[in-house]
């Protein structure tokens, strides 16, 4: 077995079935996504539109493509017509667009709502009150859509209890915003990265998003 597909086994073999990996393949070759397809792992993350499009382009059409990186309203329309999971929703004008493309691709979208968890202003998410509205307001006029869980992403320290704290915060507002919309299909906490996986799924996360432990250092 090749390195890369020894550490995703390696990593899936301490997870329970209620958690899925994702392998974040950015700025990562063909030749490495290759590696861990043709063992059998079909479940890739990716950042930037266009390296999304094109890997799309070239790579087995049986794959499952996540889009978590930050994500411009002009360019939803490059990937509507495939993507299978949008991770990083970040404001309710975003969730309209993704509902325009994917009704043009006759399709539904599965959506997360992004939430603002970590201190670093520079990451995106909504905050609780922001949350709450989209959630109302999605449901009765965005049919294309389907808002299936939350994502956030932690404060970047070595602080494991600041990191801890973050990641049962997502999860306490996760199960409130389930138990106030039991008609929406909010299945997924979407947190988790190759520094500290293992306490988001100790802390609930069903799909974690690992790219460096899996890949080693990007290009
Ligand atoms: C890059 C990235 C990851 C993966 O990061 P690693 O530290 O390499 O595991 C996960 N989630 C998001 C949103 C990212 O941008």
């Amino acid at each position: 077995m090749n390195q890369i597909a020894s550490q995703i086994k390696e990593i899936e073999s301490q997870l329970d079935n209620q958690v899925r990996l994702i392998a974040v393949s950015k700025r990562q070759g063909n030749e490495k996504i290759l590696e861990a397809y043709n063992a059998g792992f079909k479940r890739f993350g990716e950042n930037y539109v266009q390296e999304l499009v094109s890997k799309q382009e070239e790579l087995p059409k049986d794959i499952e493509w996540h889009m978590i990186g930050h994500l411009q309203s002009n360019k939803v329309k490059y990937i509507a017509p495939f993507v299978s999971l949008i991770h990083s929703v970040d404001s309710f004008k975003l969730l309209k667009e993704i509902n325009k493309q994917a009704l043009k691709n006759d399709r539904v979208i599965n959506c997360l709502l992004q939430v603002h968890i970590a201190k670093e202003s520079t990451k995106t998410g909504f905050d609780k009150n922001e949350l709450v509205e989209a959630l109302k307001t999605g449901l009765d006029t965005l049919p294309n859509v389907r808002i299936i869980g939350l994502m956030g992403m932690s404060t970047l320290t070595d602080d494991e209890n600041e990191i801890e704290t973050e990641f049962k915060g997502l999860k306490t507002l996760f199960d409130e915003v389930k138990n106030n919309n039991p008609e929406l299909p909010l299945t997924e906490l979407s947190m988790g990265m190759s520094g500290d996986w293992p306490l988001a799924v100790k802390n609930g996360s069903t799909l974690i998003r690992v790219g460096s432990a899996i890949f080693g250092k990007r290009l």
